[in-house]
């Protein structure tokens, strides 16, 4: 049976991806290696729309948040962590266990932080050396408005802005220069249609000051090394030279689309699977939605197990379960990445597939229907 993987990281991989890591393995001194590296750094900066070094950590997007948090603050920092979901609730417990100094603010799964609750937070902890903010929670399919949060951030305060991009990173529209952020990351199992096992973590000039100035508490998740290595086109250890190449070659597909079109096309798929889902009967979770994850609501009467089941064993679809609270109420289709118009046909099509054979009365066809006029028109 075909694979059919609709999670949001990992993301399916293409072919020519796939075949462009299969080449015989090079040593990362290697004249042709470092070329590809140097091009790599460059087309990242298209990616993240900046002009700063975007660095590459080998380890998955978390290992690019911890390196974050332990290279630009000490003990006692007071950083401000909003957690609308699972990835907003890990950057409080990396400050945690970095600084010791962190000013959660908990928000209801399935929505964003509100910009004047924000403005009340920077007003409050006017001490306070950082903001961190997730711009697509994974977990609740919720995108948060991250050029006006920055704004008022960098019109408040001198907090530095920290933006957990992984699944935003190639879905949604963002200008890491021009917005004003200071750092942002993305894995590449997620928008960079990759395997896992690499974050990218753009830095901008006020936070490259701050991280010369302190202290490294640890070794090899340090952004200082990295830095100080990229400046050279170069990494600090051993890089994982086949992804690298890779990445390589998603780059080059990325640029070809043109990032324009990669946000216009994620947030036209994302409204289509919205539309099927609708059709279907099934509601949605999110009140802000993702372009790169879709949240539903299972239906009343639908069990997860049942509902899963018949997706994957009889029609080779993976989607993601709910997580925390949510584990048996909601389910989440990815269009990250490597997905186009016919894919969310297949998805939308597939549950239709797996609610007929659960019994769940819904009108045959009438999610299909809902994707195909949100691409063709009525
Ligand atoms: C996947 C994800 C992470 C964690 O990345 P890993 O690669 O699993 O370490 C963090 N934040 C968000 C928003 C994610 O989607």
């Amino acid at each position: 049976m075909k694979k059919r993987l609709f999670t949001p990281g990992p993301t399916p991989v293409p072919e020519n991806v796939m075949l462009r890591m299969a080449a015989p393995i090079i040593h990362h001194r290697n004249p042709e290696f470092m070329e590809i590296l140097t091009r790599v750094h460059e087309d990242l900066k298209y990616l993240f729309r900046t002009t700063q070094p975007v660095v590459v950590l080998s380890c998955s997007g978390t290992g690019g948040m911890e390196a974050t948090i332990s290279s630009l603050f000490k003990q006692g920092d007071k950083v401000i962590t909003v957690n609308a979901g699972k990835f907003g609730e890990r950057w409080g417990e990396l400050v945690r266990i970095f600084t010791g100094n962190c000013i959660e603010e908990k928000v209801a799964w399935g929505s964003a932080i509100q910009p004047e609750r924000l403005a009340e937070l920077l007003k409050e902890h006017p001490d306070a050396k950082g903001v961190c903010l997730t711009h697509s929670e994974t977990s609740t399919g919720t995108a948060a408005d991250i050029q006006t949060l920055t704004a008022l951030i960098r019109e408040q305060s001198d907090a530095l802005v920290l933006v957990d991009g992984i699944t935003a990173v190639g879905a949604h529209e963002f200008h890491f220069d021009d917005w004003g952020v200071d750092i942002c990351i993305t894995g590449s199992q997620k928008g960079l249609m990759m395997p896992p096992g690499l974050a990218l973590v753009a830095v901008s000039e006020r936070a490259q000051d701050i991280i010369k100035g302190q202290r490294m508490t640890q070794y090899y998740l340090s952004l200082k090394h990295a830095l100080k290595a990229h400046a050279g086109d170069d990494t600090p250890f051993t890089p994982a030279v086949s992804l690298v190449i890779g990445l390589d070659e998603a780059l080059q597909m990325i640029k070809a689309e043109g990032i324009e079109n990669i946000w216009k096309r994620h947030e036209s798929l994302a409204d289509a699977c919205r539309q099927g889902c609708n059709a279907l009967g099934m509601k949605l979770f999110s009140n802000s939605p993702s372009f790169a994850v879709t949240p539903v609501w299972l239906p009343e009467g639908v069990k997860w197990s049942a509902f899963n089941k018949a997706l994957k064993n009889s029609n080779g679809i993976t989607v993601a379960a709910g997580q925390d609270d949510y584990k048996d109420k909601i389910f989440r289709i990815s269009h990250l990445g490597f997905y186009d118009e016919l894919d969310m046909l297949t998805v939308i099509g597939g549950i239709e597939r797996a609610l007929k054979e659960i019994n769940f009365p819904f009108e045959i066809g009438a999610g299909v229907s809902a994707v195909q006029k949100a691409f063709l028109g009525n």
